[in-house]
């Protein structure tokens, strides 16, 4: 059994979705429905919040925004800067958990294209249709470990996701970029986590 363990969410935490994605799944969406991109809300996640601006829409164009928005097609992604050191370091030390909240056919194909999947013990693909939240897969698995919170951290960028939930269990939180990848294994020694 691992001492402790560190949850690691992947959109814009291990990989640069807002730039390396985020362009392309809009054009794919202006293309496939004819609503212009300048319309699409970017800040969206779900293709609901990125169309909410748009009034109007018949049934077909909801539905193929949403085949374009989730199309599993993922270019090759280079991880964002000391994703792969932190992983590397950290591994075999302590449990690591990628838990990721999206279309699960579009997120494996993301871990796939980042070559990240390796260096988690544990992969969790939340789909964004199901009940709960973030928060169930964190206590289940520090149930599943006997793993306390203040043995876990929760490394993200979404603070009414993932920070939430771990700051809300009693985990350390720490939220990139304002804590960089390279200063994750320091923040976990002070905390006495590693
Ligand atoms: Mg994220």
């Amino acid at each position: 059994m691992r001492a402790g363990a560190v949850f690691f969410d992947l959109d814009d935490t291990l990989i640069d979705t807002r730039h390396q994605l985020l362009p392309a799944a809009l054009q794919r969406v202006a293309d496939a429905t004819g609503i212009a991109r300048e319309r699409l809300d970017a800040t969206g996640k779900r293709i609901e919040e990125v169309l909410r601006n748009v009034g109007g829409l018949s049934a077909a164009q909801r539905e193929a925004a949403k085949a374009a928005w989730y199309a599993p097609l993922v270019p090759e992604l280079e991880p964002l800067p000391g994703a792969r050191e932190v992983l590397d370091e950290l591994s075999g030390r302590l449990l690591l958990v990628l838990v990721t909240r999206g279309h699960p056919a579009r997120q494996r194909r993301k871990i796939a294209q980042c070559g990240l999947g390796p260096c988690f013990d544990e992969i969790v693909i939340r789909p964004f249709e199901a009940s709960g939240s973030k928060r169930d897969d964190f206590a289940r698995v520090m149930g599943a470990h006997g793993l306390t919170p203040k043995l876990c951290a929760v490394v993200g960028d979404d603070e009414r996701d993932e920070l939430a939930h771990g700051r809300d269990l009693g985990c350390l939180v720490l939220k990139v970029p304002d804590v960089a990848l390279a200063d994750v294994p320091e923040r976990l020694r002070e905390a006495g986590i590693l």
